[in-house]
């Protein structure tokens, strides 16, 4: 793999041939509307969701189709330019903005649905369309995509399989990549991969979905997607459930799993989390005022489940401290606005530095009590708001310095080395970006480290592809 020194210095040359011959063949692929060069225009692809990583790009180019994409990478890899690929631009590691002034493709164009195949019980999309619009194109044959996430009116299912999106109902569906039957890339040399029959059993070699899901644009560009779907259950209730302690939230969580198979979601807010909400949103905390965790609870099915959640509420006896249930939509969003809008709350409060980090259960409460402690030990002034999906086991650890402003760097350190000691993954679900990847050798031997060299030499020599981010620079 080329080193980002080399790639940079690179480019220096080749920016300046952008405004000849390859800016024109860029524009006769998509056509000059799409080859966005103005920094008013490109400046929406070249800053992150957080505002934490800012970058710039010579040139935005949004193709229409997979031959479009197939013909940008290979005149880019002729011209020795490095591509970040990008979707919704909602990723919250720095992983699709151009950090080095890379090209951006980005799929927002590829955004058709095909037919819903309901005897299958399966959909193609493209690789750039919204999870709300492929949500929307799937609910009218009473189906359902199995990942659910709060950006879904921006993420694609493109950049959703590049991170393995995990979100709301993993603890029922799985992740991305256990929804995918099939995928069609684009390679580093512009050649194209399509599977898309979407057999339930093809052991036909190596697994392109599943290496695909989870590697971040630097191994390839996702163009189309045949996805698994689950019948959708109408059938709802939710319950926010208040907790004397972490503890008890962390011990209530597994009876659930063990007695709810309605159990669709199992999200937690922390203490410094709720009052943020609550004042963001301007409504008070439902239930429980002063304790120390909420879980949102969420059963769905076929029939009503109501009954069962009960059951299982009171099964928990003096572990719950406090109840609320949603019965009807309207009382169950409201109920799931306080977790939905907690990322937005903290995005007013200044530029966190964003840890999303899995626990094995048996920790999970030493590590939420521990770690406002261990910041301050960093960062005096430093503010840790804690929120996730406690159902898997995964906190959304957010950390905010003082007056807005970004913590030292140091916490990313020590919450990550903290994590790994309790044989954690430094990453849940948001990926490893850009923002993470120095820390990587936490979770990964050096034996690992390899092999992931070694297919991302073997899939992009040139190492064109998103060379920002998930590997860490070879010289580190
Ligand atoms: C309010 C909010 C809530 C969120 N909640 C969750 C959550 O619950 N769970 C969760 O997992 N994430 C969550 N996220 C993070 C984010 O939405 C996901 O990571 C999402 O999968 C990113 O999709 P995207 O289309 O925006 O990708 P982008 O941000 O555009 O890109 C993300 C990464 O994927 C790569 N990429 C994008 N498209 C392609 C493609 N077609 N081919 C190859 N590589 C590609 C990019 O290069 C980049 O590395 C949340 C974000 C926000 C803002």
């Amino acid at each position: 793999m080329c080193s980002s020194s080399v790639i940079y210095g690179h480019k220096v040359d080749l920016i300046a041939m952008l405004d000849t011959t390859v800016v024109q063949e860029f524009q006769e692929i998509v056509g000059t509307n799409h080859a966005l060069q103005e920094e008013a225009l490109t400046a929406t692809y070249t800053a992150d969701w957080t505002g934490r990583f800012q970058g710039k790009s010579p040139m935005v180019l949004r193709p229409a189709d997979t031959s479009q994409v197939s013909e940008l990478v290979k005149l880019a890899a002729r011209a020795g330019l490095s591509i970040v690929p990008q979707g919704g631009n909602t990723g919250l590691v720095g992983g699709s903005v151009p950090l080095n002034e890379e090209i951006v493709i980005s799929t927002l164009r590829m955004d058709h649905c095909e037919p819903v195949d309901v005897l299958a019980q399966q959909v193609t999309v493209g690789a750039g369309t919204t999870l709300a619009n492929a949500q929307a194109h799937v609910s009218p044959f009473n189906l359902d995509i199995g990942v659910d996430l709060a950006a879904r009116d921006s993420c694609t299912i493109g950049g959703m399989i590049a991170t393995n999106a995990g979100g709301i109902n993993v603890v029922r569906y799985g992740p991305m990549r256990d929804q995918l039957l099939g995928i069609e890339a684009v390679l580093s040399d512009g050649s194209i991969i399509s599977h898309l029959e979407g057999l339930e059993k093809d052991n036909t070699g190596y697994n392109f979905p599943g290496l695909l899901a989870g590697s971040e644009g630097t191994l390839a560009i996702i163009t189309k997607a045949r996805l698994r779907l689950h019948p959708r259950l109408n059938e709802r209730c939710s319950a926010m459930i208040a907790f004397k302690t972490v503890d008890d939230a962390v011990v209530a969580t597994s009876q659930l799993r063990r007695t709810l198979p309605a159990l669709q979601a199992v999200e937690v807010i922390f203490g410094e989390a709720m009052s943020l909400v609550s004042d963001h949103i301007g409504a008070s905390v439902p239930v429980g005022l002063g304790s120390q965790a909420w879980l949102i609870v969420e059963v769905a099915a076929a029939n009503d489940p109501t009954d069962q959640l009960a059951n299982a509420i009171d099964d928990l006896g003096p572990l719950a401290a406090d109840v609320a249930v949603g019965l009807d939509t309207a009382t169950r969003n409201g109920l799931w606005e306080y977790r939905e809008k907690i990322t937005e709350a903290i995005a007013t409060q200044g530029t966190p530095h964003k840890l999303d980090v899995t626990l094995p259960a048996s920790r999970l409460s030493e590590f939420v009590n521990e770690v406002p402690s261990l910041i301050s030990t960093v960062d005096g002034q430093a503010t840790a708001v804690m929120f996730g999906h406690l159902g898997d086991g995964n906190v959304h650890v957010n950390i905010l310095g003082a007056d807005g402003n970004e913590p030292d760097e140091g916490v990313d350190d020590a919450v990550l080395n903290y994590v790994a000691e309790l044989g954690g993954s430094i990453s849940a679900e948001h990926g490893i970006g850009t923002a993470k990847r120095e820390f990587l050798h936490l979770n990964r031997t050096e034996a690992e480290l390899a092999a992931f060299r070694a297919i991302k030499r073997g899939l992009d020599p040139r190492g064109i592809l998103n060379p920002n981010v998930l590997l860490p620079p070879e010289d580190s």
